[in-house]
């Protein structure tokens, strides 16, 4: 089924929640961290964990809120912590929203965006943002193309760019090393995660890759959301 999208604005954010928690994964794990989750993605992915931002068929699927950024702000600046993870769906669909936020937020703020991969965001996003950058592998069985060399050799040469691979077993591992040989992915910042929504297949699925890692020098880093909490939402 294809993801329905909402109509996305330039001045308007489709807010599905805000939280405070600490970072999950990648480069930054466990550093406290806003997080402004956004409606809407362009793939959709078998194990999403968040298929309420995109999926009708998810009950929550009506739960996120208009939101224009005079409110957003002081939503955003009453928390005690400057860094600010913009997730979803796929932030990247707004890119005119986040520019608009990118302009108010002082250089204080360390802003972080979750993306898959697929789109190439602006210029200033790609100079201004940390860019947590996860391409889908087959486990993940989108239809649509997950793998676009183009967009990647984009956000490859943006400021600060990681490359997250969510891998559920050899075959996932086996496409993930050809992405980066094809796409020329710095190996240095290459973060594999085992896939799973729970701390038990999270540790399955990474004894599965653990020594094809050890022979490849990139990075294997757990899942710290889903070991603290499994799927709840919102912490
Ligand atoms: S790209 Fe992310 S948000 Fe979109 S369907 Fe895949 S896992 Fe879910």
């Amino acid at each position: 089924m294809a993801a329905i999208r909402p109509h996305v604005r330039a001045d308007r954010f489709l807010v599905n929640e805000i939280f405070y928690s600490v970072q999950g994964e990648g480069a930054s794990i466990g550093l406290p961290a806003i997080f402004l989750r956004l409606q809407v993605c362009n793939l959709t992915c078998q194990w999403c964990d968040t298929r309420y931002t995109w999926d009708p068929l998810h009950p929550d699927y009506s739960h996120y809120q208009s939101v224009g950024l005079e409110e957003l702000l002081p939503r955003l600046t009453g928390y005690p912590c400057r860094r600010l993870i913009i997730t979803g769906g796929e932030p990247l669909l707004h890119t005119a929203a986040i520019e608009k936020l990118l302009e108010q937020l002082g250089n204080e703020w360390v802003v972080e965006i979750e993306t898959n991969g697929t789109l190439p965001g602006s210029a200033l996003i790609r100079e201004r943002c940390q860019l947590n950058i996860s391409p889908k592998l087959p486990s993940a069985r989108n239809r649509a193309k997950t793998i676009k060399p183009a967009v990647l050799n984009l956000l490859t040469n943006s400021r600060d760019p990681w490359f997250k691979f969510v891998v559920s077993g050899r075959e996932d591992y086996a496409a993930m090393v050809n992405i980066i040989e094809q796409c020329h992915l710095p190996k240095e910042r290459i973060i594999v995660m085992p896939e799973g929504q729970d701390a038990g297949t999270l540790a399955e699925h990474a004894l599965e890759i653990v020594e094809l890692v050890k022979e490849s020098g990139y990075r294997l880093l757990p899942r710290l959301h889903v070991m603290l909490y499994g799927n709840r939402r919102g912490v």
